[in-house]
């Protein structure tokens, strides 16, 4: 079948679409001859005029060194680095900023709290992530896994993609000092039901750490209703510049916890018999910072607050619908994580195709998807697959680019299989 004769059934997104494209100029050019179809999103989101005006501007009419308070550019600058904190601490409901810690992504956020919590950990203590994890969530736990004789050990996921909630209890003991959890897969697009589990992690007395790098950019965390302990994000993914993150940490563990670099800004006082550490955020943020990326990160975080949150939210079900009733069109075609609750990312691989030939073939035809591991080797091995072909949409992808990214399969299934 190459017409798409699936009756759609996705309810059209009520806001409009076009609109919210022509904010992201980037997305109407041709590649490889075709409309360029968008569709990686989860490796990285595309950035609105919004966040590139307000990085140029930044760079033409403000740039210095920040917290030097010598001249105005120095103001100016600073204003404009502590505003975006401030846009982070009221986008995840912090209580305060001097939580929110400026990284260089989820990666850096997540090896950050690990060395933090390094100290309390003795040998046989155990850390708790689950199957679905991105490595970023995982390798830093065993690293220092291995320096303090603790141990990490999964949550298992059943076959449609969800966390075993039988499998987190058993786990549960008294050695359990640290739950780390994704909110979102970054490969199967579960949403996991993480308040619940914070709670009663909560209950044990076991720190948690949630990697929100998929679920920002398709719903607001509110950190004081989870609950958690730290929760991390990276800016690219959420529509702003790359090499920023943020670390959300409860004021008084990061009190509590050692700086992870060394350097300027992180200093109260450095003499050669006793160095002393700045005051929180500034604690955990040695160097000069990513300045003109906050402006822009803070600029992302505007920009979708602009945006009718349910609109967006219907916006993006209606693509996962659509892109779930156009399965059958491709012989052979299996998705890979069912979950009732999903973001709109869809794993899927096509009997007798090898994942990387589907992403090069549909490449081709101007549509970019991923392929490959995804970062998650466990979660490979636990479906069995070496990797797998990803579509992953954002707000500003439309019903007629899903329908394209079928189309280009089913010429690829015709052809190939
Ligand atoms: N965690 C998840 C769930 C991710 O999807 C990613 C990136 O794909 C990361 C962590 C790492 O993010 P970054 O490379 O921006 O540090």
């Amino acid at each position: 079948m190459t017409d798409l004769s699936v009756a759609s059934t996705a309810r059209p997104p009520t806001f409009d679409v076009e609109a919210i494209r022509r904010d992201f100029p980037i997305l109407s050019q041709q590649v490889n001859g075709k409309p360029l179809v968008y569709l990686d999103n989860g490796a990285s989101a595309q950035k609105p005029e919004a966040v590139l005006n307000a990085m140029d501007r930044y760079y033409r009419e403000m740039h210095s060194n920040v917290h030097r308070g010598a001249h105005t550019l120095g103001d100016r600058a600073t204003a404009a680095f502590e505003g975006a904190r401030e846009t982070v601490r009221r986008f995840l409901n912090a209580e305060s900023t001097r939580e929110i810690i400026w990284t260089r992504g989820t990666t850096e956020a997540i090896n950050l709290v690990a060395n933090g919590l390094a100290p309390r950990l003795k040998p046989g203590d155990e850390i708790l992530v689950s199957h679905m994890e991105h490595h970023a969530n995982i390798v830093p736990w065993q690293m220092i896994a291995e320096r303090t004789g603790a141990r990490v050990l999964p949550i298992q996921v059943t076959p449609d993609g969800e966390l075993d909630l039988d499998s987190f209890h058993s786990l549960l003991n008294d050695r359990t000092r640290i739950l780390a959890l994704t909110h979102v897969s970054n490969v199967l697009g579960t949403v996991n039901p993480v308040a619940p589990l914070i709670e009663e992690a909560k209950k044990r007395g076991i720190l948690t750490l949630i990697d929100g790098a998929q679920a920002v950019p398709h719903f607001q965390p509110d950190v004081r209703a989870l609950d958690c302990d730290f929760y991390v994000f990276s800016s690219h993914k959420v529509f702003g510049p790359t090499g920023i993150g943020v670390l959300y940490g409860r004021a008084q563990l990061l009190e509590e916890m050692p700086p992870y670099q060394g350097g300027g800004e992180m200093i109260e006082r450095v003499s050669f018999e006793r160095t002393t550490w700045n005051v929180l955020p500034y604690k955990f943020e040695a160097g000069t910072p990513a300045i003109a990326e906050a402006v822009g990160l803070g600029a992302a975080l505007d920009y979708l607050g602009g945006l009718d949150r349910a609109a967006v939210e219907a916006a993006e079900n209606a693509l996962l619908a659509r892109a779930n009733e156009l399965v059958d069109s491709v012989p052979g075609m299996k998705i890979i994580g069912t979950a009732r609750e999903k973001v709109p990312v869809m794993s899927f691989k096509i009997e007798g195709l090898h994942p990387s030939d589907i992403g090069t073939l549909l490449d081709q035809q101007g549509i970019a998807i991923r392929t490959g591991h995804h970062c998650a080797m466990p979660l490979m091995d636990f479906y069995g697959v070496p990797g797998t072909a990803r579509a992953s949409f954002a707000f500003y992808n439309t019903l007629e680019e899903v329908d394209r990214l079928f189309t280009g399969l089913q010429k690829i299934q015709r052809l190939f299989a």
